[in-house]
């Protein structure tokens, strides 16, 4: 055995959920290449940033990342400093002018070759590039038959003894849709459904490791279509139900739904198998049809409207959750007044808002950003405020109930807060409603993590529900005498 020192590699990601199993995948590629995963950026061999480019605010971050980075390539020439995911493919070669001392950039549809290509600037001192080309709209597919993200997704490796409660699988990747504002179609390609046979083999191979929550991936989940190995298609509804069959699965989650063409079918599959999670994350961006329109979105605010109606009907008690955009080009005072009635209308669990910001190579791009930004901030908190003033009433029905809780483990404040109690556990309902609760004496709160647990309600925020432990359910720990390990999947936006 070598005594050289373990080479190390820090990976900071951005963005949504699909970057997060990114680097996931990618770090399980890491370990199999005798890698250690640092924690401290600048002492690290290898730095690479998992990007986003769908907000100017976090392209923004990571180009100051790479400016501080400088000194520590001068320092330290030998050191591997990479810039991967969708802004390495959406500004490219740009990039690389501004900071020269990057060595690796790569797409996000050639993340199987990241090792080869730290490897290879390792050995040439030279760059190492992969990118599909082109974010105009259109990206020259470099993968047609998305070969290799099915590499990097079937390549999934834990760390020795870690035991994942909750996983992402992607089921699918790239876009169709060509929404005015969003750069995804250009920088993830052309919308593809992986196979439904290595999708069930991957969530197997998970829940056999011990997971009890899976959340399914696509841009428009509900879009997902595959022919199995006999040749028969296979909709989001059947592999649902196909994977809901799987032992010890407790919950089953997909994101995020896309509200033209919704198939109903999907909604009675989730009525009809109580290990899907009646709870559905699906943007509606605006409530104005003006609005829609110009964004390219292919529904009107009436369709949604049914189809929310549709989705209450059919699972009863269905938790609903919106994304908008504010102050998108040529928003007025009326197509705003339309977005806060829809939110009142459909009186979601939770809503994403965000405040309109061009993207380079969009069709919306060429619009004139009009909306002045204290306009778009005021209807921003407009927003947000009413959305908490629903998410207060709704939780605070909740007071003096008793919800079954899949145990997470500690808290954000156990973790984060030198002043928070280090005995309080999370976990989220099936609804996706946060509940937070103290560990009872004569328990240890790693040996509760990814149980069910029953927790009555005491006390309501708009964002957390706080209980107290009424009882633990049998089922759910994959192993009592092995504590697991809490594998966050907070999402950075
Ligand atoms: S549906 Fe629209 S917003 Fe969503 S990823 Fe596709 S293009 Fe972007």
């Amino acid at each position: 055995m070598s005594d050289a020192p373990q080479k190390t590699v820090f990976l900071e990601t951005f963005g949504c959920q699909m970057n997060f199993l990114d680097s996931e995948l990618v770090i399980g590629q890491f370990r199999r290449m005798g890698l250690r995963i640092a924690s401290d950026r600048d002492s690290a061999d290898i730095i690479l940033f998992n990007t986003c480019a769908v907000r100017d605010h976090a392209e923004q971050k990571v180009t100051s990342r790479l400016g501080e980075l400088r000194q520590v390539k001068a320092d330290r020439p030998g050191v591997i400093i990479g810039v991967i995911g969708c802004q390495a493919e959406r500004e490219g070669k740009l990039l690389i002018s501004r900071f020269p001392h990057i060595d690796v950039l790569c797409g996000p549809s050639q993340l199987d070759r990241l090792p080869d290509l730290i490897a290879e600037a390792q050995a040439t001192r030279k760059r190492a590039v992969a990118l599909s080309g082109g974010v105009k709209g259109r990206q020259r597919d470099a993968d047609p038959e998305g070969n290799a993200i099915e590499r990097l997704d079937q390549s999934r490796a834990f760390a020795p003894g870690e035991n994942p409660l909750q996983a992402y699988v992607r089921v699918q990747r790239g876009c169709d849709k060509f929404c005015a504002y969003c750069v995804v179609p250009g920088v993830r390609g052309k919308e593809k459904s992986r196979k439904p046979e290595n999708i069930v083999a991957d969530c197997r191979r998970l829940v056999e490791a011990g997971c009890r929550e899976i959340t399914l991936l696509g841009q428009t989940v509900n879009s997902y279509v595959q022919n199995d190995a006999a040749g028969q298609p296979v909709t989001l509804a059947r592999l649902l139900e196909q994977l809901c069959g799987l032992p010890n699965l407790l919950r089953l989650r997909f994101v995020t739904s896309y509200p033209g063409g919704f198939d109903e079918n999907i909604l009675r599959v989730m009525a009809a198998h109580p290990a899907i999670c009646p709870y559905l994350h699906i943007p509606a961006q605006s409530g104005s049809d003006r609005m829609l329109n110009a964004m390219r979105r292919q529904y009107t605010a009436a369709d949604y409207l049914r189809l929310m109606d549709r989705a209450r009907e059919i699972v009863p008690g269905i938790s609903l959750a919106g994304d908008f955009i504010v102050g998108f080009p040529g928003e007025t005072e009326s197509d705003f007044a339309a977005t806060v009635e829809m939110v009142r209308r459909v009186r979601y669990k939770n809503c994403f808002v965000f405040k309109y910001s061009p993207r380079p190579g969009t069709a919306a791009a060429q619009l004139p950003d009009d909306v002045p930004d204290d306009v778009k901030r005021e209807r921003n908190n407009i927003l947000l405020a009413e959305q908490a003033a629903i998410s207060s009433q709704t939780h605070a029905e909740l007071v003096g109930q008793r919800l079954s809780v899949l145990v997470e483990g500690p808290s954000k404040s156990a973790i984060e807060s030198p002043a928070g109690n280090p005995r309080q556990l999370t976990g989220r309902t099936v609804f996706d409603q946060i509940v937070v609760f103290d560990c009872p004496a004569g328990a240890e709160p790693s040996q509760l993590a990814g149980r069910l647990a029953e927790v009555r309600i005491l006390h309501a925020t708009p964002y957390t529900l706080i209980g107290e432990l009424a009882t633990i359910e049998s089922a759910g720990a994959p192993n009592d005498s092995a504590p697991l390990r809490y594998k966050s999947l907070t999402v950075i936006q």
